[in-house]
């Protein structure tokens, strides 16, 4: 007899039992209830609901740094046990405020990962990022601001070392890098433009002086953001320009692993091994979309005004 969708969903629901967990997330204690079966297949969560803890004997756990957001997306892989397949996002984010939403949840998703110590998960909801991040720079000329919040964030939740500062201090550096800071220092801004952008000389230094303040006030009680930040910057020349993270990644110039975690090198070359076929399989799908979304933005201009 072969089994039907409906036998599966049955066996699936009764193999996670009926007893479940209460979890309060964020400052405004959003509620969740969970399967403690399959909550407690996370080592973190086990700890606290299967050890005998005071989590375990009543069954709730708060965790109020927390947002509810990125514990929608956890809920939702610990259910799936898979992340949602860039196919199926790219036709849910039809607005830049939808993409800048889903970038930041994905970025706070990262965090609670790296910090409940999931094996792998951070790795991947990196190549997801790393994919939401490529359409915001198709998407948005105020890319900077969007990476400063990001910085804030990874530098106050996350540990040095971690990936996800790595990726945004990267992006800052290329963003800024791209807007013509680089003018500054070559004292071509009076040369009329910034090579490949259409600002005049005046607009252009204005706009390397306005960022040089707001990064320096962003910076200013995060000594360790600043210094990342400055390392960065001298590690390119004009001969050597900060490439968009994509590059790293996604093109192969540096190791896929590039802005992933690894354990042992055995891990790393097994991703690596996946990394040909299922990445590049979702990149080219990624940037049909963009030229897709490039062409619609191209007939309404007023699009990026909503
Ligand atoms: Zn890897």
């Amino acid at each position: 007899m072969t089994l039907k969708i409906f036998d599966l969903v049955t066996y699936y629901y009764s193999e996670l039992g009926t007893e479940e967990v209460t979890l309060y997330v964020g400052e405004a204690r959003k509620k969740f209830t969970v399967h403690k079966k399959l909550l407690c297949k996370i080592d973190f969560f086990l700890g606290a609901f299967c050890r005998g803890f005071k989590e375990g004997v009543e069954n709730t756990m708060d965790l109020p740094e927390d947002h509810p957001e990125a514990f929608e997306l956890f809920i939702d892989w610990v259910y799936k046990a898979k992340l949602p397949a860039w196919e199926d996002m790219e036709k849910l984010l039809v607005s830049y405020a939808q993409v800048v939403a889903y970038h930041e949840h994905l970025q706070k998703f990262y965090i609670f990962a790296e910090k409940t110590c999931i094996p792998i998960l951070p790795n991947k909801i990196m190549d997801l990022l790393l994919l939401v991040n490529m359409t915001l720079r198709a998407m948005d000329k105020t890319l900077p601001d969007t990476y400063l919040r990001a910085l804030a964030a990874a530098y106050d939740k996350t540990t040095e070392g971690s990936p996800l500062r790595k990726l945004f201090v990267h992006s800052l550096v290329w963003s800024l890098w791209d807007l013509g800071i680089r003018n500054v220092e070559e004292d071509l801004v009076e040369e009329d433009s910034v090579e490949g952008d259409s600002v005049g000389a005046g607009e252009a230094k204005a706009v390397q002086q306005g960022w040089v303040e707001r990064v320096w006030e962003a910076t200013s009680d995060r000594v360790d953001l600043f210094e990342d930040i400055v390392t960065e910057f001298k590690a390119y020349s004009p001969e050597n320009c900060p490439k968009f993270p994509r590059d790293s990644r996604w093109v192969n110039e540096a190791s896929p692993c590039y802005f992933h975690s690894h354990d042992t090198e055995g891990e790393e070359a097994r991703c690596e091994g996946s990394w040909e076929t299922e990445i590049a399989r979702k990149l080219k799908q990624a940037i049909d979309w963009q030229v897709e979304l490039i062409r619609v933005v191209a007939q309404d201009r007023t699009w990026f005004m909503r």
